[in-house]
């Protein structure tokens, strides 16, 4: 069995994110960029599966600009065997992605395909759910636990208020969720090996798809700024002031 594991260059979670002056977007000039931290749990899982005997190949793929491949490397580092990058410096959306996945899915027929549940920077969680709509194949979202047994693999939901088990046949669609695993760093001997390791590069137009944007962003704006907070003495202090400002 084939896993195929979308990984999404995005910029990293511990940079502070700044505003273009104008409210176009986030500048991502001079900004340190990383995968996607569910898209690194993806990779864990997946090298996790192949590890256990349960899977052959773990092929990780990347839309994004040529730099992505510094993303792709990182996979290819912690385990990945091979991986494909669809070059485009334009902003392709959940849709967009989930078609082109489509695309090299029905290509490489993998029996699972495990997503990050949503990319930090857009926040969208979509792609996973629209790529199991557009191929009708069964998915699990929000995994905290993924387990193979035979065709079919059984994913420990996160819910609101617990877990939620169900059991889909494969192929089939995973996302994952932050308590699934905690993935591993890449050795340096690993990371020199990765540099070997396939990477095929294609465009968005050998998939002979539509990618061209549904939505127009219309203005980012920075959070607002947070009111200063006020010093009591003690409780009946803290009260008084919660029933004047009449919260209390
Ligand atoms: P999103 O729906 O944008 O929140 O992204 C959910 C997941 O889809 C991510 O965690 C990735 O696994 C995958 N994904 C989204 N965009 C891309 C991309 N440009 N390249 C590869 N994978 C992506």
């Amino acid at each position: 069995m084939k896993i195929l594991v979308p990984v999404k260059r995005v910029i990293d979670y511990n940079v502070k994110p700044r505003v273009k002056a104008d409210g176009s977007g986030v500048d991502l000039a001079n900004v340190k960029m990383s995968m996607n931290p569910f898209d690194e749990i993806a990779v864990e899982e997946a090298i996790r599966i192949k590890e256990a005997g349960k899977a052959e190949e773990v092929i990780a793929v990347s839309i994004g600009p040529a730099k992505a491949q510094e993303t792709l490397r990182t996979a290819l580092a912690m385990g990945a065997d091979r991986a494909i990058l669809v070059e485009t410096d334009d902003e392709v959306e959940p849709l967009g992605v989930a078609k082109i996945l489509k695309a090299i899915a029905e290509e490489e027929e993998p029996g699972l395909v495990i997503l990050g549940k949503q990319a930090i920077d857009d926040d969208s969680n979509q792609t996973g759910q629209m790529l199991a709509a557009l191929m009708n194949r069964p998915q699990g979202t929000f995994a905290n636990t993924v387990e193979i047994e035979g065709d079919s693999v059984t994913v420990k939901r996160e819910i609101d208020g617990g877990l939620e088990t169900v059991k889909l046949t494969m192929p089939a669609i995973v996302t994952t969720d932050l308590r699934l695993n905690e993935p591993r760093y890449a050795s340096l001997p690993n990371i020199m090996k990765a540099k070997k390791k396939p990477l095929d590069t294609k465009n968005p137009a050998d998939f002979g798809v539509d990618i061209a944007p549904r939505l127009k962003t219309t203005n980012v704006s920075e959070p607002p700024v947070r009111q200063a907070g006020e010093k009591v003495e003690d409780v009946d202090a803290l009260v008084a002031k919660l029933k004047a400002l009449g919260v209390a």
